[in-house]
């Protein structure tokens, strides 16, 4: 067993061997341009990025002629925003998204908003799913595009995106969806679900860093954008630059496995995660699961540990590779944005761990894990005056705190 214990998986995962091995011959025999026209290098690169456009593709169920090659998701939520708001701005100048997106929707919309666009957020429920009847009544024939994840990154909720799509498609409005945490965890279908744009990243499905895509729909309606990055005309135009060729090959083979082993990997990977849960829930009293219970990706655990700050209980924990619900900002520990806004309270955010688990994570890592966070938890409880009044009974709000 290597320490420490990886269950970092919404942050990146490991690139697959049979992925890097695919790959491999495309950085040294096959290293031609896909856009060089005149020669069999140019060709063979070319034949290679199209087959994996429609691996990419058949993930999600889409044409291969509906796949635009990116950096990454973050380009892709760029694109797909920016490209929109520019395309569509004689149409309206409204937008509409959650306050839980990743900071590549929420930044971006912030940037969108000092261009004149007029930018909205759509309720949530306190399991961080978007409130589809506040929802409906948001829309306006101002409204241009919906933007809202198909699953959370922190808590791991899915949102109702067949019914979203249902909802903008009666509206006559596009639906961007950020599915970079869902592909390869849930089945995603972009026509059952009425997706019009989609952003998806490879390294987060065992494929490299630093490639992505972005699905734009292209018959009914057919989506057009502006592009954000110019100068050559590749990827028909919406993105420009010359392929990362080897990059392209990997995520189409991580794509195609994904598939395959979908049916497979999934309840194993939920099996572990339950089994974490169960083995935490067993041992420690005041604990509290964050986000959905069932509406969740099978790999998502976020707990808030009640008593033990979330840092010290990393400290506590260096064996395990987890997240914290909190985020060192320059000067302040500040509780996580997603954590806030479906409703968990301060003191709780501030002890939140997320868990993620994957393809590589063993039941062995998991007993050590949970082991190791029982252990941690009852020592700082142990430590902590708060814990042990709240425990006499003591309740906490009627305490008479002096001010330092
Ligand atoms: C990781 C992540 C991104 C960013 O993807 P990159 O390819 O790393 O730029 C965007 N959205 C979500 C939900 C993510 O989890």
């Amino acid at each position: 067993m290597k320490l420490p214990i990886y269950l970092d998986y919404h942050a990146t995962t490991p690139v697959d061997p049979e992925v890097f091995k695919t790959m491999a011959p495309y950085f040294t025999e096959v290293f031609g341009n896909a856009a060089s026209r005149n020669h069999e290098y140019g060709w063979t690169a070319e034949a290679a990025v199209e087959y994996a456009r429609k691996q990419v593709a058949d993930l999600i169920h889409a044409s291969d002629k509906e796949i635009v090659f990116t950096s990454g998701a973050t380009e892709s939520n760029n694109l797909a925003l920016q490209g929109v708001a520019d395309m569509y701005a004689d149409k309206g100048n409204h937008i509409i998204t959650t306050a839980i997106e990743h900071k590549a929707v929420l930044d971006t919309c912030h940037a969108l908003e000092k261009k004149g666009f007029k930018v909205d957020f759509a309720p949530i429920d306190e399991t961080g799913r978007v409130k589809m009847d506040e929802l409906a009544k948001m829309i306006t024939d101002k409204t241009i595009l919906v933007s809202i994840m198909f699953a959370n990154n922190e808590i791991g909720t899915i949102n109702p995106i067949a019914e979203i799509g249902k909802l903008c498609k009666e509206k006559g409005v596009l639906f961007h969806t950020d599915a970079v945490q869902a592909v390869g965890k849930v089945p995603v279908d972009v026509n059952a679900m009425g997706i019009d744009l989609l952003s998806m990243t490879a390294h987060k499905i065992y494929g490299p860093k630093g490639v992505g895509a972005l699905y734009v729909r292209r018959k009914g309606p057919r989506v057009r954008l502006s592009a954000i990055v110019h100068g050559g005309g590749h990827e028909k135009g919406m993105r420009s630059g010359t392929l990362n060729v080897p990059g392209i090959v990997g995520f189409g083979k991580a794509c195609e496995i994904a598939a395959r082993v979908m049916p497979i990997e999934m309840p194993k990977v939920k099996a572990l995660r339950d089994r974490l849960w169960n083995a935490i829930r067993a041992e420690l009293d005041e604990v509290y699961l964050n986000g959905h219970p069932t509406e969740r990706l099978p790999n998502n655990l976020n707990v808030s540990f009640a008593y033990c700050e979330g840092e010290s209980l990393m400290m506590g924990m260096k064996e395990l590779a987890v997240s914290s619900g909190s985020a060192c900002t320059s000067a302040s520990l500040e509780p996580s944005y997603v954590l806030k806004a479906i409703g968990v309270g301060e003191d709780l955010a501030h002890t939140s761990i997320r868990f993620s688990m994957g393809r590589f994570t063993t039941e062995e890592e998991v007993d050590f894990a949970a082991k190791k966070v029982v252990a941690t938890v009852k020592k700082l409880r142990d430590l902590s005056p708060l814990y042990e009044m709240a425990k006499e009974g003591i309740d906490l709000k009627s305490v008479q705190w002096t001010a330092h």
